[in-house]
């Protein structure tokens, strides 16, 4: 028999009742320490108190009135992070894929309106992720996420990561622009080369296309700046922002210049949900913390921290984990074990993290996580190698 809920995911056999800060706890009473953040959502922990209050307060006067109608908590959020951001204009929809496909339609637009129809072509990268509806399975252009789904989406180009000459290679007349993310996270906790993202920048002005930026799992503080662009010093034209910009309630965001925003004029995009009450209300409680005095300067000590003890963690388990990489508070181990035994191992060990592609285990703790969290999870990440280790040694001494 079929379960209820479609067999599209592979649940470990857990149900988390209630959480406090980074530590969540399941039904049957075991404490985790979160390191995966519900995959770098709950960028807040678990009942942070202005957040919690901030959706009871709003749910209580009004959950959704529609876009039909003014929404002051929207157009303060959007006045936030135009502010706090190169952009000059938000949209706000419901998901990272939501938001990438308004990053698509807005680029293609502002060519359209340009007199380029006919630039419609965007240049991604091999191992990205923009998220599953029809196109950006198209744009992430990975073949197991294509497979049985039809035709791909025409329209998007694929480069190897990192490569400037494919990139310069690969553009057309009909190129609209480049979306690129700063580090790959799905791929595997990829971060851009050094340099990279200013080249991008460089070749987008050579050519008068534009430069779109997947910020859905690096924005909103996780690198330590609200957006990983700043640490390139670049403008891009129009980034999407989810995950962690409501601290686990749905929502998202197109963030836009000037040329690109100008393009969507009423009637070319919409959402019924999208830029809510509540999720605005849950948005600006979050952007309180994250712009917050000293915050970000402190998660950036903090993710220091977390680096330099998780180099030592691989220079003591060189069997079970080859080298660390990421940027700010987006870590990954890169594994000499199947990754998704080491994930197993870790929340045996009782620690929450989420595999990742090229055999990564990804950490992305709550942003509000300090020292004493680190260590916790360091403890926690030893117990993991040497459960491997032993299992490893219990295998290859039945193989012989
Ligand atoms: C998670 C993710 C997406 C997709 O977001 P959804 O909310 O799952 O649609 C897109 N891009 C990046 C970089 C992501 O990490």
């Amino acid at each position: 028999m079929i379960a209820a809920l479609m067999p599209n995911y592979n649940r470990a056999d857990i149900a988390f009742s209630h959480g406090a800060g980074a530590w969540i706890f399941a039904e049957d009473g075991r404490r985790y320490l979160d390191f995966g953040a519900g995959i770098a959502t709950s960028s807040l922990g678990h009942g942070h108190k202005h957040l919690v209050r901030a959706i009871a307060e709003q749910a209580a006067r009004v959950i959704h009135v529609s876009n039909l109608y003014r929404v002051p908590q929207a157009e303060a959020l959007a006045a936030r992070l135009t502010a706090a951001s190169f952009a000059d204009s938000v949209f706000f929809c419901n998901s990272g894929a939501e938001a990438n496909e308004g990053l698509v339609k807005a680029m293609r637009r502002t060519h359209y309106e340009e007199g380029h129809p006919e630039r419609t072509e965007v240049i991604c990268f091999e191992g990205a992720f923009h998220g599953r509806t029809l196109a950006m399975i198209s744009a992430t252009g990975n073949a197991k996420y294509l497979e049985g789904f039809g035709t791909p989406v025409p329209g998007f180009a694929h480069v190897p990561y990192n490569d400037l000459e494919a990139v310069r290679a690969a553009i057309t007349p009909r190129t609209a622009g480049i979306l690129v993310e700063p580090v790959q996270g799905e791929g595997g906790v990829r971060p851009a080369a050094p340099g990279f993202l200013a080249a991008l920048r460089q070749i987008c002005d050579e050519h008068n296309i534009l430069l779109g930026i997947d910020e859905v799992q690096t924005g909103m503080g996780r690198t330590g700046k609200l957006f990983a662009h700043e640490w390139a010093g670049i403008k891009p034209d129009i980034v999407s922002a989810a995950k962690g910009i409501g601290g686990g309630f749905p929502l998202a965001a197109v963030l836009a210049s000037e040329r690109v925003d100008t393009s969507l004029k009423p009637g070319t995009h919409g959402t019924t949900y999208g830029g809510g009450p509540l999720a605005c209300a849950a948005g600006n409680a979050v952007l309180d913390i994250v712009l917050g005095e000293g915050f970000l300067a402190q998660l950036t000590d903090t993710a220091a921290y977390l680096r330099a003890a998780l180099e030592r963690l691989v220079a003591r388990h060189p069997d079970i984990f080859t080298a660390v990489r990421g940027l700010g508070l987006l870590q990954g181990l890169k594994c000499a074990v199947p990754n998704g035994q080491a994930q197993a191992a870790a929340l045996s060990a009782g620690l929450l993290t989420v595999a990742a592609g090229d055999n990564v285990l990804r950490l992305a703790p709550p942003l509000i996580i300090g020292t004493v969290e680190v260590d916790e999870a360091i403890t926690r990440l030893d117990e993991t190698a040497a459960a491997l280790r032993a299992a490893k040694t219990n295998s290859e001494a039945n193989a012989a």
